[in-house]
């Protein structure tokens, strides 16, 4: 246990830390043990559970009776797990400030924690991550994953849980309408990108973050991390939320990031999707970063630069 620490933390000392390694499952777990540790008046709970049993945990910071909770969720496709890092520093300088009693972007972050409830899911997809990161392994339905991946050992591209999901496209929100673009692009089965599963909310990480936002009423706000492009969507099919588009302007501004409407593909089944249609809640979807997907882990830290005024600033929209 030790040893590993020192392969994720080099300095586990610095009060903000480095992130030199790909961020695999048991490396968030750690750290957020270690955060746990470090700050006594930051929560983890575990949400649920990954279809190959992995946790999904969630991390809140903030005052549990404000009634206005924000909901940050990264980590919903294989090869984007960069977004976990972004989280995990994030949730590692607000700690910081609030101990420190340091202002930061001239928000006062007692005021922000006495305030508002920011509930973070920095990896809703662990199965995914792992695939991506370390291949099939000894996955409990390994030949079927490789049949998947066409053969390939190489998960690389790899953006579906376990059983080759796309979980941004498993949520209940236009799914018929996806269903008949999927058959024209001739999915028809598990693969490693956009198949959207049998049903919505077939998967447990979809049905986990679902369940969670009908019975806390009080989110009033979600930002979904993706890779990449720069980019902020936050309509669904035409629609806008009540204050959507102003906010989505303020954090363009303070981001240089561009607003965009989703098209195609990329407009049905997600949980922005979801959330706009089904709940009418200004819901964002923030494509960070610009380059190839994967994106290079070393590029975590200009990416964090980019975001961080938007993640501090947020909840303090609504
Ligand atoms: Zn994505």
């Amino acid at each position: 246990m030790h040893e590993n620490h020192h392969e994720i933390f080099p300095d586990e000392s610095r009060s903000l830390l480095d992130f030199p390694i790909p961020m695999d499952h048991a490396a968030m777990m750690r750290c957020l043990d270690l955060f746990t540790r470090r700050y006594n008046f930051l929560s983890v709970y575990p949400m649920g559970t990954s279809l190959h049993g992995r946790t999904i945990p969630m991390v809140r910071i903030g005052n549990e009776k404000a009634y206005r909770t924000v909901l940050y969720v990264g980590a919903h496709h294989g090869m984007e797990w960069i977004t976990t890092v972004l989280l995990l520093r994030f949730i590692n300088e607000y700690c910081e400030y609030y101990r420190g009693h340091r202002r930061i972007f001239n928000i006062n972050p007692e005021y922000l924690f006495r305030s508002r409830l920011i509930c973070i899911v920095p990896m809703l997809n662990p199965d995914g991550v792992e695939l991506q990161i370390h291949g099939p392994g000894d996955a409990p339905n390994r030949d079927k994953l490789m049949e998947m991946n066409h053969g390939s050992e190489d998960f690389t591209h790899w953006q579906a849980n376990g059983r080759g999901v796309d979980l941004n496209h498993n949520y209940n929100a236009g799914f018929a309408e996806y269903k008949e673009l999927e058959r024209a692009s001739d999915i028809l089965r598990g693969a490693p990108s956009r198949f959207s599963g049998e049903y919505p909310e077939s998967e447990p990480e979809v049905g986990a973050l679902v369940n969670y936002l009908r019975f806390d009423d009080s989110v009033k706000m979600l930002l979904t991390l993706h890779t990449q492009g720069e980019e902020i969507y936050y309509t669904s099919g035409g629609i806008c939320p009540p204050k959507a588009k102003n906010i989505a302007r303020l954090l363009a501004g303070m981001s240089g990031y561009a607003l965009s409407e989703a098209m195609g593909m990329a407009s049905f089944g997600g949980l922005t999707d979801w959330a706009i249609r089904e709940r009418n809640l200004p819901s964002f979807t923030i494509e960070c970063g610009k380059g190839v997907n994967p994106l290079p882990l070393h590029t975590n830290f200009s990416i964090y630069t980019t975001i961080r005024e938007m993640l501090f600033t947020a909840p303090i929209l609504i």
